[in-house]
């Protein structure tokens, strides 16, 4: 496990970290460049000690400002990879990996060499040197490397930048794995939503220095009712629209907009004591009041991934919100496509590959958008 606190300036940044990461899982530090990230890591490093704080790795504690204790980076037993893999150049695969270890040339180091390129599907390639080898192979050994020595804990800066998406998602799993099975607490820092969803146990957006939201990958990352968490986070579709009419008995109101109408889940105003209850204030007052001194104005956020296309109006389908719309646009999306559909606002929808070929979508082609009201989500500034 790790866990601590770390406050730090430079300039006129300022940053302010804590964390607490359970053995064998993972939590992501998602933010912007400059947000602090790779500045945090190096701090749990030792490579940057910072004005006040304690750390903690693997229950030991390698930092604190108060009593004085600071571990140096190469006693703290952390596994650091970035997107340079630096692999030593003069070195084969082999050797690479083993330099952490104490007993690389020992029968013990060797097993444990040959295990790892076993692991991580390296076999065979022990005695090429770096420069044979492909950018998802060297970042495969750089892991490695960093894995041979069992570290206590795991840092890993945006490692998987440089590489292809299919690659990407090949090297996320393998390693999503190898950090449960061997127990290591990981902190990784990314910008890729998608990384964060696949990999994180925990998720921490970062904003110039601090943590404005963090939780459960999807709480966080799925519907972010913070307009500044929204932006970072990338919410595909946002429309900006007024409140028509409340319906507290299902828990939903009606949101307006040019060109647009959406059945949303109720705000808190709305969402007071009436609600599941009869109305108590009629439906016509509400349409009154968006003449009046009272008109709310609201962002409403659907993801791309919760709207479903169909060729044809689901007429008796659950669904709270229907739109027809024609295709303004496709763009692949790995492992997908996102269809553009002018609804009267244009809405993005991820689908997949298949759905994409069975349904033989293209420019001009009539579709129904289709989602539920609890796909909405009310976004505040
Ligand atoms: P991230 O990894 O989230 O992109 P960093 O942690 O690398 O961000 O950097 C955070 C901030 O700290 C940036 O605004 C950067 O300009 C600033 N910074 C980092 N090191 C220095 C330094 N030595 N001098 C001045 N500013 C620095
Ligand atoms: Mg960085």
């Amino acid at each position: 496990m790790s866990r601590g606190w770390a406050n730090y300036s430079v300039g006129d940044f300022t940053l302010e970290a804590s964390w607490d990461i359970e053995p064998g899982q993972v939590t992501a530090l998602f933010g912007q460049s400059g947000a602090g990230k790779s500045t945090t890591l190096r701090i749990i490093a030792g490579l940057v000690q910072p004005m006040a704080g304690y750390i903690e790795i693997g229950s030991r504690v390698v930092f604190d400002g108060n009593g004085g204790v600071f571990v140096p980076a190469h006693r703290r037993r952390t596994g650091y990879l970035t997107q340079q893999f630096h692999l030593f150049p003069h070195l084969r695969v082999g050797a690479n990996i083993a330099y952490g270890l104490a007993d690389g040339r020992s029968a013990a180091g060797q097993a444990r060499v040959q295990l790892l390129l076993r692991t991580l599907q390296l076999e065979g390639l022990e005695d090429r040197y770096p420069w044979e080898l492909s950018g998802g192979q060297q970042q495969r050994v750089a892991l490695a490397r960093a894995m041979a020595p069992a570290p206590a804990m795991l840092l890993l800066d945006e490692p998987f930048n440089s590489l292809d998406a299919e690659l990407r998602r090949v090297l996320r799993s393998e390693l999503r794995t190898m950090v449960v099975q061997s127990g290591i607490p990981t902190m990784l820092v990314t910008h890729d939503r998608e990384e964060a969803l696949a990999m994180a146990d925990w998720v921490q957006v970062i904003d110039e220095g601090r943590v404005i939201s963090e939780g459960e990958p999807l709480d966080v990352l799925g519907q972010p009712g913070r307009g500044r968490v929204a932006r970072l986070v990338g919410v595909e579709n946002q429309f900006d629209l007024v409140i028509e009419s409340h319906n507290p008995k299902d828990g939903t109101m009606i949101c307006m907009g040019e060109g647009i109408r959406l059945e949303v889940p109720l705000d808190q105003e709305g969402a007071s004591p009436e609600f599941g209850t009869a109305p108590r204030v009629p439906i016509e007052s509400d349409a009154a009041r968006i003449n009046g001194d009272s008109l709310r104005r609201v962002t409403v956020g659907i993801r791309a991934s919760d709207i479903i296309l169909s060729s044809r109006d689901l007429q008796g389908s659950s669904a709270r919100n229907r739109l027809q719309g024609v295709v303004s646009g496709v763009e692949a999306h790995p492992p997908g496509y996102t269809v553009s559909l002018d609804c009267g606002r244009t809405l993005q929808c991820h689908i997949t590959g298949a759905a994409m070929a069975e349904m033989s979508i293209k420019p001009g082609q009539e579709l129904w958008a289709v989602f539920k009201a609890s796909s909405c989500f009310l976004i505040q500034d």
